[in-house]
């Protein structure tokens, strides 16, 4: 372990994660506090980092505010349309209200937006998103974010968070690692701001083999944002709230602007529309749901699901009339080359051009997230002015642990933020950090070195399983003593798959599996300790995958405790297929004790807020 240098920072402000969210709190916490210390700490390089790396093709989260193009509250009523009820209606509305300025914001920094041409405003995909040319996107926010900090950190991977022994349930800094140089880092932190993105490859991919880390979600989100606040003992949320996408097939491509743009559609193998088939199907499992606008994201999937186990797949993206357009066909390709390259090799590599031929679309396997049409995520404070006591604890995004805060991905309940609500969001934990710091809530931290060099043990010790085991096996990879993080990672991706709603059960779980589900889950944890690594890019992926199988345990719990189907299409627990309002219109909340491991978890109202405000208003 002594190899293994130390190096310690002390600051105020810690992000960690230099993705969207993490780049818009760095920013925001130096225009509050210009005379703090504001350090971000990232896994990759922020240049090209997080789920937005590649690019991307559009904005999906713009009001429109200046030209009267929608208002916050329309966007509360459209995500929770969405997740079928269940959101955190203070969360959305906070986001709402602000994202505009940030869109702004990226304006003059000079990303390339497109205009509609006779207006002059932003150019709509959609109702919500407008057109970029994005391929700079990221770089752009990162300078930001670059120019605003004391210092980043590229490289390092953020492993556990430090707590105050001074006072109890209060943050003290994070630990971590750096992948290059192998040196572990201390940063004790009066606030940390957990910025760390989704969680993908948690259930096994349609991707395998040849095709393994081509996913919908950036592979490299491997549930820090969750594992980390999990581990201290935060509260989480809407976990059960797994996402699956429909989109084209193998690849992965987007299919927004090709709905919303280039107003193409699908059809099922004989031609047919199959949507409306499913309509009295669906009717009976959530009722007048299925009658909202728009159809929810997850009841469009399972109309997608049904035909295909009916027998009638592959279902077709109909693009042989819309590529006639030069246009639209180059729309339809630049759509990729910003932003899902990939998708434009596999359909080269399978002789499919769009033009003449329909491409074969598919549902996804689930993912983790909190910011895209899905809400899972830690339980935050909201703001002051909107939220109901059950809702507010002092600092806007403040987790249930004092001085830990979140956004993006991480933060749980507020759906559809998408890239420039994840910014957005990290601007508002920002504020509210500094705030903290200056009404004095972080005076008096402590955290010894004890604590640090317990962690710094922990770390190391997949790097120490390895050299101690590795002379017992002459071939191959498989250990009588030690793991790969690899081996690991395929286990838990099984367990996730086969008990808790993957794809190979079409999305399907019950009580029955999921309990069983959590008996593997403990004993992989068991295993877990005995995860080797050969060099610091494994050491990586041992922690990778740690993160992701305690989120894993999370998600399960979740599952099991809510008995009914809220989201046909993203999973169906078989022993209760209806959605059930009576029991169940509430989220869920859990807590993990640090000390035991046992997860606790609770009902908490859902409050619709927005029209409650409407109604006051007409009475
Ligand atoms: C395929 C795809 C398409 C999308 N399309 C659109 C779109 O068209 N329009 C749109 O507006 N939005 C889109 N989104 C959504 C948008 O990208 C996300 O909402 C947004 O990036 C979430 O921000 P975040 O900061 O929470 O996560 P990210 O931006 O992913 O950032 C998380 C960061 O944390 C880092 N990190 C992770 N773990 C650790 C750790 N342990 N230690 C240190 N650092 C860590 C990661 O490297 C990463 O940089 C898309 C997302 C995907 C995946």
């Amino acid at each position: 372990m002594a190899k293994h240098k130390t190096h310690y920072e002390e600051c105020d402000v810690l992000v960690v994660g230099g993705g969207m969210a993490g780049t818009g709190a760095t920013f925001e916490a130096r225009h509050w506090g210009r005379d703090l210390k504001i350090i971000c700490v990232e896994k990759a390089n922020i240049d090209r980092s997080g789920a937005v790396a590649q690019g991307l093709y559009a904005i999906n989260c713009y009001m429109g505010m200046q030209w009267d193009e929608n208002q916050p509250e329309d966007h509360v009523r459209y995500a929770r349309n969405d997740l079928m009820g269940m959101v955190r209606e203070d969360l959305g509305y906070d986001m709402a209200r602000h994202v505009d300025s940030t869109v702004h914001m990226f304006d003059e920094w000079g990303l390339p937006m497109m205009k509609n041409e006779k207006t002059g405003r932003y150019l709509r995909e959609g109702k919500w998103q407008i057109m970029i040319h994005g391929e700079s996107y990221k770089p752009i926010v990162a300078e930001a974010a670059k120019k605003s900090a004391d210092k980043i950190y590229n490289r390092i991977m953020v492993t556990h968070l430090l707590m105050d022994e001074a006072k109890e349930n209060r943050i003290g800094g994070a630990v971590g690692f750096n992948m290059r140089t192998g040196d572990f880092h201390v940063f004790r932190s009066k606030t940390v701001i957990v910025a760390a993105g989704g969680a993908s490859h948690i259930f096994k991919p349609r991707a395998v083999g040849e095709g393994m880390g081509r996913t919908w979600y950036a592979p490299w989100s491997n549930g820090s944002a969750y594992a980390l606040p999990i581990a201290a003992g935060a509260k989480m949320t809407q976990m059960e709230n797994r996402i699956v996408l429909c989109r084209f097939k193998d690849g992965y491509g987007p299919v927004g602007a090709y709905f919303l743009h280039l107003k193409t559609y699908t059809q099922n193998a004989n031609g047919e529309n199959y949507e409306k088939k499913w309509y009295d199907q669906t009717k009976e499992l959530v009722g007048e749901y299925i009658d909202h606008h728009p159809t929810p994201t997850c009841l469009r999937n399972h109309a997608f699901i049904q035909e295909v186990a009916s027998g009638n797949g592959p279902i077709h993206m109909v693009t042989t009339e819309a590529f006639q357009d030069p246009h639209l066909e180059t729309v339809g390709w630049e759509n990729f080359l910003g932003m899902t390259v990939g998708q434009a090799v596999v359909w080269a590599s399978q002789n499919i051009d769009p033009k003449y031929t329909n491409p074969e679309l598919t549902t996804s396997e689930p993912y983790v997230m909190g910011s895209h049409a899905t809400c899972s995520g830690a339980w935050v404070s909201g703001p002051e002015d909107l939220s109901p006591p059950e809702y507010f604890w002092g600092y806007n995004r403040m987790l249930t642990i004092d001085g830990l805060f979140g956004a993006g991905d991480t933060v749980g309940g507020s759906a559809h933020k998408f890239s420039s609500g994840s910014f957005t969001e990290g601007r508002l934990a920002a504020k509210a950090a500094v705030k903290y710091i200056e009404d004095q809530k972080a005076k008096g931290i402590k955290v010894s070195d004890k604590q640090c060099d317990d962690f710094k043990k922990t770390v190391y010790k997949p790097l120490d399983n390895y050299t101690v085991a590795q002379n017992e096996i002459t071939g191959g990879t498989v250990s009588p003593s030690y793991i790969s993080p690899i081996q690991g990672l395929q286990r838990l991706q099984k367990i996730m798959d086969e008990y808790v709603g993957g794809i190979t059960s079409n999305y399907m779980t019950n009580g029955n599996l999921l309990k069983k589900g959590l008996e593997l889950l403990a004993w992989l944890q068991e295993d877990l300790e005995h995860v080797g690594a050969e060099d610091y890019h494994q050491l990586m992926r041992a922690w990778e995958l740690k993160h992701r199988a305690l989120t894993s345990q999370c998600v399960t719990e979740h599952t099991l405790f809510r008995e009914e189907t809220r989201w046909p299409g993203y999973y169906y627990r078989g022993d209760h297929m209806k959605l059930d309002d009576e029991n169940w219109h509430c989220l869920t909340v859990s807590r993990r004790d640090p000390k035991t491991g046992k997860f606790t978890l609770e009902k908490v109202p859902v409050y619709h807020i927005v029209d409650e405000k409407e109604k006051k208003k007409a009475s």
